[in-house]
């Protein structure tokens, strides 16, 4: 049996991740952490039977806890919820299916507890990547990339040939809004920037995803996970989303990953590594798809993309403002208090006003995370 315990388990790449659990029998689940939605952890703590749950608001804790009282589950809340899902004891994997910063302490406490990480939170490798993966290192735990692109680098380097990794060619859908111009983008409401082309993912990533801020924090987040410059990182749209990555190798060889979108693949890939598993689905039919087309991304309009680029270049905290500022501006664009170009907008004014700190800490990150609110709050 292969135990693991989730952060985010009622969200979309958590559900997924019990859908596989549901599937193949071999794994316990033995904590689960989510946010606010107790209706389904409940749900998911019946038929999963882990021992530790952690729901982030303490209000919501002690009522699921009153909910769960004739199961012999502990549950936890707020921050030291999420430490004790992280490092579970029994547990020999956790993956980390929560959106945002605050995926940073939990997966260090994660890593020095042993744990191997499934990593689906990129914002964490974006800020604390410097951290991250020498901690890994040390500890000797693995780092498991679940991000769909992510996975395909992986899947592509095996074969052991990492050292003669020339670049990384990193596929992007475009999003929604592929071929508009700025000017086209002026009226976008939540509505239009919330429906997807290939993948249906959390609220946050698919806004990210429309304005190819994700892209850039993929990009950051291939560096880190790869040990290559961002230099070597080339974003290539892809908007069919059927190579979810390449390799290039010193002697010119490209090797890509292809298949239809669905994170289940690289979920399960990441839990089983380096067993491949069989997976029920769609398969791509090669005696049907007509074309795979290639594209350059467009800079100018989704200049997110080209300030993550940045960001990532230039290191040290300015990727924990380019991703405080994107959070913020996403929330604040789904509550419906700014228009959509103002999201590029305040990352870039953010970026702009920050003094860079050349090798920050977990305190120094989240102090840079916290100004970075600041200084919207007071402007926005
Ligand atoms: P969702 O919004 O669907 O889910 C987020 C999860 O995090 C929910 O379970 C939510 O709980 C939980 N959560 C949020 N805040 C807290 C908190 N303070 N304490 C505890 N739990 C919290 O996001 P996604 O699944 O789409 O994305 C998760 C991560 O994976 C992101 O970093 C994203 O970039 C990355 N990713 C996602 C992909 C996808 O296909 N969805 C693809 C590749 C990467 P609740 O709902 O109960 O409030």
């Amino acid at each position: 049996m292969k135990k693991i315990a989730i952060l985010g388990s009622t969200g979309s790449i958590g559900t997924q991740t019990l859908e596989i659990v549901r599937t193949n029998k071999d794994i316990e689940v033995t904590a689960l952490a989510a946010g606010r939605n107790i209706d389904l952890l409940e749900r998911q703590i019946r038929e999963f039977r882990p021992k530790l749950a952690a729901v982030w608001s303490e209000d919501l804790a002690a009522e699921l806890k009153t909910r769960v009282r004739d199961l012999p589950v502990e549950v936890l809340s707020g921050m030291d919820g999420l430490l004790a899902v992280a490092a579970e004891k029994d547990s020999e994997i956790l993956v980390t299916a929560i959106v945002g910063m605050i995926g940073i302490r939990p997966t260090i406490e994660a890593i020095r507890a042993g744990k191997d990480i499934a990593l689906a939170n990129k914002e964490t490798l974006v800020t604390a990547g410097h951290i991250i993966m020498p901690l890994a290192e040390q500890y000797h735990v693995s780092i498991l990339p679940v991000d769909s692109e992510h996975s395909a680098i992986f899947q592509s380097l095996q074969g052991g040939q990492e050292k003669a990794l020339h670049k990384i060619l990193l596929t992007a859908s475009g999003g929604p809004f592929r071929g508009k111009k700025r000017e086209e983008l002026e009226h976008i409401q939540v509505e239009d920037a919330l429906k997807h082309p290939n993948w249906a993912m959390g609220r946050k990533i698919t806004i990210d995803s429309s304005t190819m801020v994700n892209k850039g924090l993929e990009v950051i987040e291939a560096k880190w996970l790869f040990g290559v410059t961002v230099d070597q990182i080339q974003v290539v749209v892809q908007p069919q989303s059927i190579i979810h990555s390449m390799v290039e190798y010193e002697d010119g060889a490209v090797i890509a990953q292809l298949g239809t979108p669905d994170m289940k693949l690289p979920i399960q890939y990441a839990l089983y590594y380096p067993e491949r598993r069989y997976l029920p689905g769609e398969r791509l039919d090669f005696g049907t798809l007509t074309q795979i087309t290639f594209e350059k991304p467009d800079m100018e309009t989704f200049y997110g993309l080209k300030l993550a680029i940045e960001a990532g270049r230039t290191g040290g905290s300015l990727p924990t403002v380019f991703n405080a500022a994107n959070e913020k501006a996403v929330a604040l664009f789904l509550d419906r208090k700014i228009r959509y170009l103002q999201i590029p907008e305040i990352i870039q004014a953010c970026m702009e006003n920050h003094r860079n700190i050349t090798d920050p800490d977990v305190e120094e990150i989240l102090k840079a995370e916290q100004e970075t609110y600041e200084f919207i709050k007071n402007r926005w």
